[in-house]
């Protein structure tokens, strides 16, 4: 079996021109970049106004392994088999950002014969998306310190500073700085640091806005801190959120791209979803919809992260409802979850399986909370035995659920043709979903019930500080908004070492932040980090490129 990149490049692209025709997009609002991708311009949207939305379908995860099980690979295999099968469809997938792809995971493109394409491309720099967000996101950490500087009008308390700067890298070191050092003309020293762009709340905005006035609208509602008197400040009051948006104006369009089968795709935003919201843009989502019958969409990480916050916030806020869900896992994952080592997962284990369904079972409750048909697909790997697939099979539809074997990987669509039959199957019940929780309950009560429904745990402790700024914010009309966890994608609860499913603990609330554009209150658990780190054999270390500009090493 050849590489990812090595599939990538063998593949023939059309041009970007005959798949916007294809989906009937004007020439007028196709932006093109190169020959294999473009952007389509917002405004569309308005166009397309009075057309009938098509059925979304979510695709999550049961808890992955560090390398990730397969849900953009299913994504775009899915993807390619609903049109294979005469559907109208299209999928819709987050951009990828820099720094996992140099560190231990690579690109977010998919895999085997279902990848988006130009795979290199998506996965460095692309559009130039996330570069603009982090421009739009320091500006105003500038804008913050140069007014420190000049006199501080606004008397912002330095101590009081939240905003802090982005960088799209794993850069540990970065984590906290002290900024302003070497005297008068280099302003204030104070303390700072670095969250990965992807974390930036310029990124969360960028991907729930409908247009470029609300995404103005939404920054200029940022709060970077407080002033001596505690009141908040915000971009606004700075003066920040034209500029920010001027930076923003070509990254708010939707990228289309294509995959290996030509089958349309947006590529469009990067939030992740442990620290984040984890989902592509709501205006790519909205166009997909206008523009086929089926719109695949991913969510980061498991059912607990991606899945929760879809339904909770994104679909809250956009008013969607997906007609189907689909649950990716993998023998191996299932395996790593019932205790076998990383370098195990390959051979034949039916005890460890049986322990690691636990996880699987556990997915399938947390989304039972949603309400909407579930269809678990089994990712299947060169390495899973026939015991080991029947195992899953039967634990799977002995709890009434349907699945179904997915070799999109190894055969593109034509490997996701049952899958995409149950899918399509399940999209005929007509459901539509039940959040989690009332926005109107106390903040602590909002995050008690993810605790206690999604993540199993007993009940929630917080630090002071996270106590103390949860009152704050009720007391400044904040109560009200939903809640974005930032937890680790490892485990259902906070403790990546807690495998299968994670019981009688406490969660644990270490800081909790308000993204008050995004329209959020982020509460962060355990050890979860801001800004990660590399590992220590970085991907970085085996991606090169030719003189001729063929990149290897990319996965
Ligand atoms: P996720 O979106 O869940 O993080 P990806 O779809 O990006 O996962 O896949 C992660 C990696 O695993 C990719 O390098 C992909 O090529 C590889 N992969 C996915 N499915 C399979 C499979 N069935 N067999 C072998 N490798 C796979
Ligand atoms: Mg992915």
């Amino acid at each position: 079996m050849l590489s990812d990149i090595e599939i990538a490049q063998r593949s023939k692209l059309k041009p970007i021109r005959e798949i916007a025709q294809d989906l009937g997009i004007p020439e007028r609002y196709l932006l093109p970049y190169g020959h294999y991708k473009a952007k389509v311009d917002v405004n569309y949207m308005k166009d397309l106004k009075e057309r009938p939305d098509g059925k979304l379908i979510l695709v999550t995860a049961t808890t992955p392994t560090p390398a990730g099980e397969g849900k953009t690979t299913t994504t775009v295999g899915l993807t390619q088999a609903l049109v294979k099968l005469g559907k109208k469809a299209m999928l819709c997938l987050r951009e990828p950002s820099l720094g996992p792809c140099f560190g231990v995971k690579g690109g977010a493109a998919g895999g085997g014969y279902s990848q988006v394409l130009p795979m290199e491309e998506i996965n460095l720099h692309f559009t130039g998306d996330i570069h603009a967000v982090e421009t739009a996101h320091n500006l105003l950490a500038a804008l913050l310190d140069n007014h420190l500087h000049q006199g501080n009008p606004l008397k912002i308390d330095p101590r009081e500073i939240t905003w802090r700067r982005a960088m799209d890298m794993n850069e540990r070191a970065l984590r906290n700085v002290v900024i302003g050092l070497g005297g008068r003309a280099n302003g204030f020293p104070r303390e700072s640091g670095f969250d990965i762009t992807v974390a930036s709340e310029v990124m969360a905005i960028l991907c729930l806005s409908s247009d470029l006035a609300d995404l103005k609208e939404r920054l200029s509602k940022v709060v970077v801190g407080y002033d001596e008197k505690g009141n908040m400040i915000t971009a606004g009051d700075l003066k920040a959120h034209g500029a920010m948006a001027a930076l923003l104006k070509e990254a708010i369009n939707p990228n289309l791209v294509q995959t290996i089968e030509h089958v349309p795709a947006f590529v469009h935003g990067g939030p992740f979803a442990n620290i984040a919201h984890g989902t592509n843009s709501i205006i790519a989502t909205k166009m997909a919809l206008k523009l086929r019958d089926y719109a695949v969409v991913e969510a980061g990480f498991a059912s607990d992260l991606g899945a929760e916050k879809f339904f909770d916030i994104v679909c809250r806020f956009a008013g969607l409802s997906p007609s189907a869900v689909v649950l990716v896992t993998t023998v191996r994952a299932l395996k790593h979850h019932g205790g076998v080592k990383k370098e195990d997962l390959s051979k034949e284990n039916l005890e460890a399986l049986s322990q690691g369904l636990e996880n699987l079972k556990a997915h399938l409750d947390i989304l039972s909370n949603f309400g909407i048909p579930v269809v678990v697909a089994l990712n299947k790997f060169a390495s899973d035995t026939d015991g080991e697939i029947e195992m899953v099979m039967e634990a799977t539809e002995e709890r009434g659920a349907s699945i179904a074997l997915s070799e999109v990987w190894e055969k593109g669509g034509e490997g996701g043709i049952d899958l995409a039959k149950k899918v399509l199957e399940a999209t005929k019940e007509e459901k539509s979903y039940k959040p989690l929780y009332e926005l109107d309950l106390p903040l602590t009560e909002k995050i008690r019930t993810i605790a206690t429904k999604v993540y199993g745990a007993d009940d929630v402790e917080y630090s002071s500080g996270a106590l103390k700024t949860i009152k704050n914010l009720e007391e400044k009309g904040f109560g009200g908004l939903p809640v974005c966890m930032a937890k680790t994608q490892l485990s259902i609860s906070d403790d990546p070492q807690k495998l299968g499913r994670p019981k009688g603990y406490k969660l644990s609330v270490r800081e909790v932040r308000l993204s008050a554009g995004a329209g959020f209150v982020v509460a962060i658990c355990g050890n979860i980090m801001t800004m990660p780190g590399l590992p220590k054999k970085p991907a970085a270390e085996s991606i090169d490129i030719d003189e001729e500009g063929n990149i290897t090493g990319l996965f």
